[in-house]
């Protein structure tokens, strides 16, 4: 750091973990409703779709009275854990009153810098996979705007984490075109800090990002002044596969090179969660099964030494008979979850935990958003204390705090709860979280914060 920066206090919460459109919060909505003609019709379909009834009309849920107020929040609101469909629904009532044109990403950078927690944020932002080169562009120097004012207000610092599609082409079309971006803009240089993968994990496994994530990384070392970090969101949901693949996942988004990995549940879950009949049997495309048997296979003497049961003649033999089957993609297996197997996940879970602690990849962990969204219910079945207990750096998220109706600060209280986490632990991750922005990670020349 130079000595011009030295000045400038460290901020004490930083929030490195959440999604712009989910921060909206009641009143926001009711800013967005107004500003520009809602698409009622895309809450509408969603809403009877998964609940079999009508939401009510928006001249109803708008109004702006009180009434209209406390309905929209009872819409709105995520509070009790559901199935994704149920959120994704909540998340419907944003996107059908939002537009995303370039003048409302700045107004919303600016409303929901205002409500910040955080002295220190970084927000994602996924754009629509069929915005063209130049809009795109568009909209990203104007969160970046947004957000310079947003700074001038609150006194704040606030970044940009644009997140791009898994789909390699997508992906690939986005990063170039932010690079260039970068270069032709001071603006977007020094308030874009990262990339970040969300949406749909299953299907994109991180072994596929390999290449593209040591591209990101020979552009850091060519050029730190731009160098951006690699935010993965990984085994948040795992519905296709066993739960010692999704933690695999997490470890090969680590050993690719990622710097945070946002959520990671299956790398620490509690294992007993995986019982009765919803959780108890889970089912895994073949080739998944056979990428996790020739993984366990690779691995074993260390998995052994870790004390993971193993019978290599019977991983060898299945293999075999998965491999002969005539259409593999179209078969999976089932994974009887019974209790010898979650002791070993458990062994499994934390010998991958050791191996992500080697690559200093960092844990976003979100509280909230894992016990409602991915329905873990209970801190009990949360993998934060146990990435704590394998000193793994952790930091907390809010991830959507707007649907969620919570805050980086609501989110460290809870936790400070939690057993195994505790009050120094929470003082703990914010310490980690300053050391763990994504300018810091990437390796980011000169700090251009403040
Ligand atoms: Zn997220």
């Amino acid at each position: 750091m130079g000595a011009s920066t030295d000045a400038i206090p460290e901020p004490r919460l930083c929030e490195l973990h959440s999604h712009l459109y989910g921060c909206l919060k009641p009143e926001d909505l009711e800013f967005l409703a107004r500003r520009r003609p809602p698409r009622r019709e895309i809450f509408l379909d969603s809403y009877r779709r998964n609940h079999g009834v009508e939401p009510p009309e928006y001249s109803t849920l708008f109004a702006g009275t009180p009434e209209s107020r406390s309905l929209l929040e009872r819409y709105y609101y995520f509070l009790e854990p559901a199935e994704f469909r149920f959120f994704q629904t909540c998340f419907d009532l944003i996107i059908s009153v939002a537009h995303t044109d370039p003048e409302e990403l700045a107004l919303v950078s600016r409303r929901v810098a205002a409500a910040e927690d955080a002295d220190y944020a970084e927000y994602r932002v996924l754009f629509p996979p069929r915005d063209s080169p130049a809009l795109f562009g568009e909209k990203v120097h104007a969160i970046c705007e947004g957000l310079r004012d947003a700074e001038r207000d609150t006194g704040r610092t606030l970044r940009l984490v644009p997140s791009l599609w898994r789909e390699q082409s997508q992906c690939d079309a986005s990063y170039d075109q932010l690079r260039s971006l970068m270069h032709a803009q001071d603006i977007v240089r020094n308030y874009t800090v990262g990339v970040d993968f969300c949406h749909v994990e299953e299907g994109h496994p991180p072994a596929a990002k390999r290449e593209f994530f040591a591209r990101v990384l020979a552009d850091n070392r060519a050029d730190p002044g731009r160098a951006l970090a690699i935010l993965y969101h990984v085994g948040e949901s795992f519905e296709d596969k066993s739960v010692e693949s999704a933690a695999r996942w997490v470890l090969e988004a680590a050993q690719a090179g990622a710097h945070r990995l946002g959520h990671a549940i299956a790398l620490g879950v509690n294992p007993d969660l995986f019982q009765g009949p919803e959780r108890g049997v889970r089912r895994e495309v073949v080739s998944e099964r056979l990428d996790q048997i020739a993984f366990e296979l690779q691995h074993r003497d260390s998995l052994r030494d870790a004390g993971y049961a193993m019978d290599v003649d019977a991983l060898m033999g299945e293999a075999k008979s998965l491999a002969a089957l005539a259409e593999p993609e179209s078969h999976s297996v089932a994974i009887e979850y019974d209790e010898a197997r979650r002791e070993n996940l458990r062994i499994f879970q934390d010998w991958a935990m050791q191996g992500v602690r080697e690559t200093g990849a960092v844990v976003e962990s979100c509280p909230s958003s894992n016990l409602r969204i991915a329905r873990l219910e209970d801190h009990a079945n949360h993998p934060l204390a146990r990435f704590l207990a394998a000193d793994l750096p952790v930091v907390i998220g809010a991830d959507d705090p707007g649907i969620l109706k919570t805050g980086l600060q609501a989110e460290l209280d809870l936790v400070a709860d939690w057993p195994g986490v505790g009050k120094s632990a929470v003082e703990t991750m914010l310490v980690t979280a300053r050391r763990s922005r994504s300018d810091r990670l990437a390796g980011r020349q000169p700090c251009l914060y403040g």
